[in-house]
Order: structure tokens, then sequence, then C-alpha cells
């Protein structure tokens, strides 16, 4: 049934089956109530031939019950060969043929024959006249039997249709019921899709599905709810991500190409080449470092960032990242405290490490003022390497914290401090913890500092010397 709904084949089914089993019940029900009612018409017969049997026994067989004219009592005495010896008047008029007289056990036979004002009911019972063996036949007319049996009949085809009709009007109600929210959910989706598919569509919102019901639908719709949601925040954080990415590669384009047009409108002195080409140098360092910012965060995405397992000491690399962000530090008059324990021997990628601590580290030093104090402290707690950058900076203010790590997200407030933030330091910092089964931690108060904790798995026994 390639072309029809789910809710018609359902509907199909369901009558079906239901059809089929009432089909049978009802075919159940009408034979034993068709025996019952055959049962109680031999029942009758022999309730009625019993005493003429006895009187028979008694008197000759010119009794007065062949005289008796009952119109719906047939009678005959026959001996055990079949000769008949006396009948009633409607026997006479109408003769049946009595069949057989093949006694197990002298029990009496009860047969159907055909009689000549329609069917018949006979009862062939044997016994002893004078000492002689007899048999008194007397039959009734089905008549009233099969009427009953027509009626009820006809009572059972009136309700076998009846009873499909109502299946299938429950069932059509109910099965459209129950699948309303998956029709919802393709129209849902379907809009969906056009909103993504339409140009310039900025403002897409999840649709949701209602379904009130906790059963497998409920769990569907819920489950969709929350698929639409994702690939709606997937789509807007991927939407804004490229926004981002291409509005922070423009102001360094912006000046490479202001830089060398100036440079080629006119000859100009080897100083002033010197100068532009200086400028040039740093706004391509910070497109090269944009550019390898982003595909580091785009591999780690795609779970493809290639993290060295090489063992190491975190105090040796936390100790050569302090190094490298000592001049920076120094250039703003900002000392580098350093309190580390020795021997945390850990398993990582040693280059991917320094960077993670250079990003503390310079932002330490970012967004701090002058002559201050950045406090570096490893120690280890739990099983796990934990490092601490403690600044005197301005701080982050509460509604900030939480998005930090999120892609070119800067702080209200930090723009001040240093124009060249790029915004994706902390989400590095966040591949790489991730990378190490490690986690980043923020406490912080505006204009108090910021404590930035690193939490890293170590190795108990391994030295890097052993590898
Ligand atoms: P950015 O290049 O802007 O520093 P990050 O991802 O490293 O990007 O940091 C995101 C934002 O978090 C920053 O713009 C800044 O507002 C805030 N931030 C990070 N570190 C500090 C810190 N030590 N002190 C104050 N603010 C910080």
């Amino acid at each position: 049934m390639p072309g029809r709904s789910l809710r018609f084949r359902m509907m199909l089914l369901f009558c079906m089956v239901v059809g089929g089993l009432l089909l049978g019940t009802y075919a159940i029900i009408y034979s034993m109530f068709a025996r019952e009612v055959r049962a109680q018409l031999d029942r009758q017969l022999s309730e009625a031939a019993g005493p003429m049997v006895a009187d028979l026994a008694q008197n000759a067989p010119e009794e007065d019950v062949f005289q008796l004219d009952l119109p719906d009592q047939y009678l005959e005495l026959l001996t055990a060969s079949g000769k008949p010896l006396n009948m009633s008047r409607n026997w006479r008029e109408h003769p049946i043929d009595v069949g057989s007289l093949n006694f197990q056990d002298h029990e009496p036979i009860f047969r159907t024959v055909q009689g000549g004002r329609g069917l018949l009911r006979m009862e062939l019972i044997p016994f002893q006249l004078q000492g002689q063996p007899v048999v008194l036949a007397m039959a009734g007319p089905t008549r009233d039997v099969e009427t009953v049996l027509l009626n009820f009949r006809r009572v059972l085809m009136i309700l076998l249709p009846l009873s499909l009709l109502l299946t299938g009007a429950i069932s059509t109600w109910y099965v459209g019921r129950s699948l309303s929210p998956i029709a919802e959910l393709t129209e849902h989706a379907a809009r969906l899709t056009r909103a993504i598919a339409a140009p310039g569509q900025v403002d897409i919102k999840a649709p949701r599905l209602v379904s009130n019901s906790t059963d497998e639908l409920g769990h569907l719709a819920a489950t969709f709810n929350e698929l639409f949601s994702r690939v709606i925040a997937a789509i807007q954080q991927l939407r804004q991500f490229v926004s981002n990415a291409s509005h922070e590669m423009r102001t360094p384009l912006a000046v490479l190409q202001g830089e060398t047009e100036l440079l080629l409108s006119e000859r100009r002195e080897p100083e002033e080449y010197q100068k532009a080409l200086e400028v040039i140098h740093g706004e391509l360092r910070h497109l090269s470092r944009i550019v390898e910012s982003l595909f580091t965060l785009s591999m780690a995405d795609a779970g493809q960032l290639r993290v060295a397992n090489d063992a190491l000491y975190v105090n040796e690399v936390l100790e050569e990242a302090c190094e490298i962000a000592v001049p920076l530090a120094r250039s703003k008059g900002i000392s580098i405290e350093q309190n580390l324990e020795a021997g945390i021997a850990s398993r990582g990628d040693e280059s991917f490490l320094r960077d993670l601590f250079l990003v503390f580290l310079e932002n330490a030093v970012k967004y701090s003022p002058p002559n201050t104090r950045i406090k570096v402290n490893l120690s280890r707690v739990n099983g796990c390497a934990r490092v601490q950058f403690q600044d005197q900076g301005i701080g982050i203010a509460a509604e900030h914290v939480p998005h930090i790590f999120e892609r070119f997200y800067r702080a209200a407030g930090s723009d001040a401090v240093e124009a060249r933030s790029g915004g994706l330091g902390l989400s590095i910092a966040h591949a790489i913890a991730n990378a190490h089964g490690g986690q980043i931690e923020c406490r912080t108060a505006p204009g108090h500092g910021s404590t930035f904790t690193v939490t890293i798995p170590v190795t108990s026994n391994e030295t890097p010397s052993a590898e």
C-alpha cells in the first residue's frame, strides 16, 4: 500500500484484526446457541414420547394416541424390521421415511428428515410391546428452531458491520490523535528547513512541539524540541562565528592595504619603508595568529586536534611559559611570582600546554594595570596538577563570566585595556584543557583581579626520562 498514509494503514489493520476476531467470536457463539436450541427440541420430543411409550407398553397398538390429531406431532409404531403397525392421521397423509433402524444398546435415535410440510426432527424409540420388539417414531417440525436461529443470524449480521464501523471510527480518531505530534513535527521541520534555507534569514526561532503526553510520542516531541534548539543554536553560533572571524580579519587587512597603498603612492625614504614594513609585519603576525587559532578550534570541534601523549613535567612546561611571558610583563612593570611544586609528571602535548599557560599569563598581563603582580602557583591536588594564575587586574563582571570561554567574546571594559585582544584565547585554552582531560575555573571580582585555575590529571610514577 505505497501511497497510503500511516493513519489509513493502521486503521485498516485495526479493522481487519477486530473484524476477524468478531467474526470468529460470533461464529462460535452462533454454533453454541444453535446446538443448545436443537438439543432443547430433542429434549422436548423425548419428554413427549416417554409417557406414550409407557402407555403403549401397557395397551394395544390400537391405542387412542394414534387417533389424536395434533398438527405438530407425527406418530408411527413400527416393528423392529420397519413394518408400520399404526400411525397418526397426519403421518398417513404425509408419509415420512424413517430410514434405517439400527439401534445401539437400545438407545433412541434422533434424526432430521424431510416431511411433507418442511423439515422435521424425529426420535425413534425401541421398546418391547407384548414381548415383541417395536419402535415408536415421533416427529415434530423444526420450524420454530429455524426461525429463532434465523433471527439470531440477522442480529449478528447487523451487529458485525456496526461493530466494524465503530472500530473504524474509534481507531481513526485515536490513531489520528496519537499521530498528530508527528504531523506537527514534520510541519515544524519543514518550516525550520525553509527558515535555514531562506537567504538573509537572521533570526531563526526554534519551533516548539506541543505534546503533554509522557508516552513515546511525548518523548519524541521533547527530543525534537531539544534537537531543534541545538540546531538553531549551532547555526546561529556558526553564523556569528563567521561574522566575527571576518570582522576580526577586516581590521588588519585594512591596515595592510592602507600601508601598502601609502608605500606605492610615491617614492619614500628608507626609514619610512622600514617603519611601514614593521607595521605590515605586526599585522601579518596578528592575522596569522587569528588563522592559527581558528584552525586549532576547528580541529578541536572536529575531534581532530593532534595532541601528543608525551611524558612531561608540568612544572617545567609552566616555567618555560613564565619565561616567555616575563618580557611582556616587564614592559608593563608587572612581576610574575612563581611558586611551583617540582616533579609533577603528566602526559600530554608540551607545546599545547605551553600555549595554554601562555593564554592565562598574557591575559593576566593584558588586563592588569602597570606595576602589579601576577602569582603563578603549581601544586598536586587529588591526583591532579593544579595551576593557578592570580592577577591584580580589572576583573570580570559576573554577567560576563559564563561567556568568556565563547569564541570572540570580550567582556565589557576589556577593550579599554587592550586594543589587540582577539577574543579567542580562552576558547583555545578550553579546547586544549579538554584535550588533556583537564578543567578550567575562574574566580574573579571586578576591580580586584582574577584567578584562573587549570586542573590537569597527573601520572604518579612515570617520569619524562622513561620515554
Ligand atoms: P582576549 O583575546 O579578548 O583576551 P580571551 O578569550 O583570552 O580573549 O578572553 C576573553 C575575555 O575574557 C577577554 O576579552 C576579557 O574581557 C576577559 N578576560 C580574560 N582574562 C582576563 C583577566 N585575567 N582579567 C580580566 N579579564 C579577563
